[in-house]
């Protein structure tokens, strides 16, 4: 199928589910994660309407981005390497994986502006999943403002991979949670006002509980 009919199907899963869940279809930014497929493929999501385009390694955003920077706007998903920051950093306008401070040392150490960081949280507590514990968000958000460069813009979760539909919803309930906690903090480096949360199995349950961003891939672009 066509990026658009697939595109026009996942608008219409979003209404409806805005719809439910008291929200307003505008509130939800559809990321199209391009990581499975070519430049071309991009392109066509590009021409189908979509302006944010995810990635997760170094070097399949650089093909993109090179070919793509005037038209989309890029986000880095997935595991990041410090040692791979330099060469993402002035390519993105957000990182979907902050998860140590170290890491926040090196994004703050390499950036040349402020930049809109995710909080990764390992809600799920599944341990090959990456991201701090529920536990350690407060602290951890309250460490961050030491590094002036970085501003929490939201918290971000990969449910896990089940067919049980309650222990996703649970997932994507207790994200909303550390957000309000967050930001009845009021810190003026953590507006923390979007929930990266989603994707293409998981998508309709995420935006029901209040998902800003959901990362598609294979439901969108084909794997
Ligand atoms: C690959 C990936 C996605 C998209 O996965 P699909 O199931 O293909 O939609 C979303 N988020 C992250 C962090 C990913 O690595």
């Amino acid at each position: 199928m066509d990026v658009s009919s697939r595109l026009a199907k996942i608008k219409a899963d979003i209404e409806q589910a805005c719809e439910r869940a008291n929200r307003l279809p505008e509130e939800v930014k559809i990321i199209a994660v391009t990581k499975y497929v070519t430049v071309e493929r991009a392109k066509e999501a590009l021409e189908a309407g979509i302006l944010h385009l995810g990635e997760n390694r170094d070097d399949g955003l650089l093909a993109k981005w090179e070919v793509l920077k005037e038209n989309a706007v890029f986000h880095f998903i997935g595991t990041l390497q410090s040692r791979k920051v330099k060469n993402i950093i002035d390519k993105v306008e957000y990182i979907h994986s902050l998860d140590r401070l170290s890491l926040a040392k090196e994004i703050n150490k390499r950036a040349s502006r402020k930049m809109k960081c995710f909080v990764q949280v390992n809600v799920s507590g599944e341990e090959s999943k990456h991201g701090i514990s529920p536990e350690e968000v407060t602290d951890f958000v309250k460490q961050l403002e030491e590094y002036p460069n970085i501003i929490v813009c939201g918290l971000m979760t990969m449910a896990p991979y089940t067919k049980d539909n309650d222990f996703i919803r649970t997932c994507f309930r207790k994200l909303k949670e550390l957000q309000k906690m967050v930001q009845d903090l009021n810190l003026e480096h953590a507006p923390c006002n979007e929930l990266s949360m989603g994707m293409s199995n998981d998508y309709i349950i995420a935006v029901e509980e209040g998902a800003t961003m959901i990362r598609i891939g294979s439901a969108l672009v084909g794997e």
